[in-house]
């Protein structure tokens, strides 16, 4: 039997079982846009180094990819910025949920990593430089749809807008950030860029795609880039449930509010699953279990 056929049973069985599952987490609701998602949906997809790909369940409804968007963002930061980066942002876990803001405070206004929101609102500072937003969405865009091959891939204004009318916590963490003097654009310039690229839509079939260039499979970036990105991935990727991640599926991977989780194994596969039910951390309840099945039934582990 080939990789690819037990491949294909494995992902219509873990889809079986997702679909059985009665105790699905709750959407996100803090934005309203996404609150009225319908919780029984799933979706994984999965591409291999020998370029197959294979999906089950709702593999091509687009979802809100909110922070799986960091890592994008992050990859052209550092493209820009190099390692002048990490003078402005971390590379701890937190140990904090994900828009906390009492940790900014005691630290100075460095936030911990990259992917909690103060880090990505840094990042995203960073990023921009002193273009105008459009410029570093369109840049953002451009590196995902090239990425996953697909020129398909768009921003959600209507998920942009809810965020922004509503997204107060990042607000006050981006206005203690420019108090700080660790933005150097306008707070509401920096947040409107991030709501964008938090807006973006996706399928887990293009979103397993844009993860090819961090299994390796596809040069975007430099390769000791990528390391690092996934190493950030692996211990900060799920805010304070990271270290759960870790010892449950343990591989890299980065999660978002709107249920979706990017997760790598590095030479093998670049997996994305969603499933809009969040546990209590803001990380997907069934797609954290359905790359807990994944992993076990592969072996897929960066741990040996
Ligand atoms: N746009 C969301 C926020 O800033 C992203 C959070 C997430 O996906 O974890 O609150």
């Amino acid at each position: 039997m080939t990789l690819a056929h037990d491949l294909a049973q494995d992902l219509a069985a873990i889809a079986a079982e997702m679909a059985s599952r009665t105790d699905r987490g709750q959407p996100a609701d803090y934005i309203p846009e996404l609150a009225a998602i319908d919780a029984k949906q799933f979706g994984i997809s999965v591409c291999l180094a020998d370029g197959t790909q294979l999906s089950a369940g709702d593999s091509a409804t687009p979802f809100s990819i909110q922070s799986i968007s960091k890592v994008f963002g992050l990859a052209i930061a550092l493209g820009r910025l190099g390692d002048q980066l990490w003078t402005r942002v971390r590379r701890e876990p937190s140990g904090h949920a994900f828009n906390s803001i009492l940790q900014l405070e005691s630290e100075g206004g460095i936030p911990r990593n990259p992917f909690v929101n103060a880090g990505a609102i840094v990042t995203t500072d960073a990023a921009l430089g002193h273009r105008p937003p459009k410029e570093y969405l369109a840049e953002l865009i451009g590196f995902i749809r090239t990425s996953a091959g697909d020129e398909d891939i768009h921003i959600d204004r209507a998920v942009a807008r809810s965020e922004t009318e509503t997204g107060h916590r990042n607000f006050a963490l981006a206005h203690f950030l420019k108090a700080q003097g660790n933005l150097t654009n306008p707070p509401d310039l920096v947040l409107g860029a991030y709501f964008h690229q938090c807006a973006i839509a996706m399928t887990v079939e293009q979103l397993a795609r844009a993860g090819r260039f961090l299994a390796g499979f596809q040069r975007l970036i430099a390769p000791e880039r990528v390391r690092r990105i996934n190493a950030l991935m692996l211990t900060c990727g799920h805010y304070d449930g990271s270290g759960e991640f870790a010892f449950r599926v343990g591989l890299p991977g980065k999660s978002g509010v709107g249920g979706g989780i990017l997760a790598v194994a590095p030479g093998r596969a670049s997996i994305a699953v969603w499933s809009p039910g969040l546990n209590a951390q803001g990380n997907s309840l069934l797609g954290t279990e359905a790359l807990e099945m994944l992993a076990r039934r592969t072996g897929w582990s960066i741990f040996g």
